[in-house]
């Protein structure tokens, strides 16, 4: 797992799992192994390649196993998976998975609503999971809504802090990811709760931030995460991306955009811009995408606009 001490930062794109995730129209399995190639080949090593759930719940990802498959033949990818239950976690291991992602809500009312059960319920599955994965397996813990939740509104840190408490010591080398579900956390309540619970839980050695920019401060709150040491952020190609249980909440932070704040700041992402803003217009482009972000939207006008610029 990477030092959280360096400067260089690992961007996840989770743009095939929570960005294509409310996309009503299928996307064919092909397109989707398509994208992950090409993310792939701008330098993207981490991608969360789909999710184990109910195919009736969320039928876009019904492929999970497929992509997968696909993913054990490309060279130097990092292939993530979303679980949400102990029996969704065991079929991704059995289907090859090789980085699990076990997601667990801190509010209570957004953990029923997506898995009917409270968040110590899922603490058991967690426990369960992580008994059974061979300990070689990198484990992700995503605390979903550990800042705000579409139902209750602000969380508590406290909250969040004693979920932890009790999560961490399972599986102690997890990377512990904060999700800001709904893109309503300030940049105070980000700077705030990753201070705390970093001098919290010193043994913890990866932190990692899931952004969304519902409220257009996707970027900002990311650049508040690093400033507080975490290295690790989430972000969707084409700002692609919502939860189909977190109303009004829009997409994901757009990895173009989180790459261009990091490049311009001379903090390395390992990430090919030109490369990636391509796979990002098309992504933006899928049928029945809502797409966000602006750096594809500025760099694409450069391109493609006559001079002079005008102001
Ligand atoms: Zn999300």
């Amino acid at each position: 797992m990477r030092q959280q001490s360096e400067r260089t930062v690992e961007i996840v794109d989770v743009g095939p799992r929570d960005g294509f995730q409310p996309i009503g129209p299928f996307i064919p399995t092909a397109e989707k192994i398509h994208f992950v190639e090409r993310l792939l080949a701008a330098g993207v090593r981490r991608i969360e390649i789909g999710s184990f759930v109910s195919a009736k719940a969320v039928p876009q990802l019904s492929d999970a196993a497929a992509l997968v498959a696909a993913s054990a033949a490309m060279t130097g990818i990092d292939p993530q998976v979303l679980v949400p239950t102990e029996r969704w976690g065991l079929a991704a291991v059995e289907a090859g998975a090789r980085h699990i992602a076990f997601v667990v809500s801190v509010s209570e009312a957004h953990n029923r609503s997506n898995v009917r059960r409270d968040p110590l319920e899922s603490a058991q599955e967690y426990a369960a999971l992580v008994a059974k994965v061979k300990p070689s397996t990198p484990i992700r813990l995503n605390l979903a809504t550990a800042f705000d939740c579409p139902f209750d509104g602000t969380v508590p840190e406290a909250k969040t802090e004693a979920l932890l408490e009790v999560l961490i010591p399972l599986r102690p080398d997890a990377e512990v990811a904060l999700c800001d579900t709904t893109g309503r956390a300030s940049p105070a309540h980000v700077a705030s709760l990753f201070s705390r619970c970093r001098r919290r839980f010193p043994q913890v050695r990866g932190w990692a931030f899931h952004a969304h920019d519902t409220y257009g401060l996707g970027t900002t709150n990311t650049l508040v995460a690093y400033q507080q040491g975490v290295r690790v952020f989430d972000a969707a190609i084409g700002g692609l991306g919502g939860c189909p249980f977190a109303p009004g909440a829009t997409g994901n932070v757009a990895t173009e955009d989180v790459v261009w704040m990091f490049e311009t700041m001379g903090i390395p992402t390992g990430i090919d811009l030109a490369a990636l803003i391509p796979v990002a217009r098309d992504a933006a482009a899928l049928p029945g995408a809502a797409a966000g972000g602006r750096v594809r939207v500025a760099l694409s006008a450069r391109d493609e606009r006559c001079y002079p610029p005008s102001d």
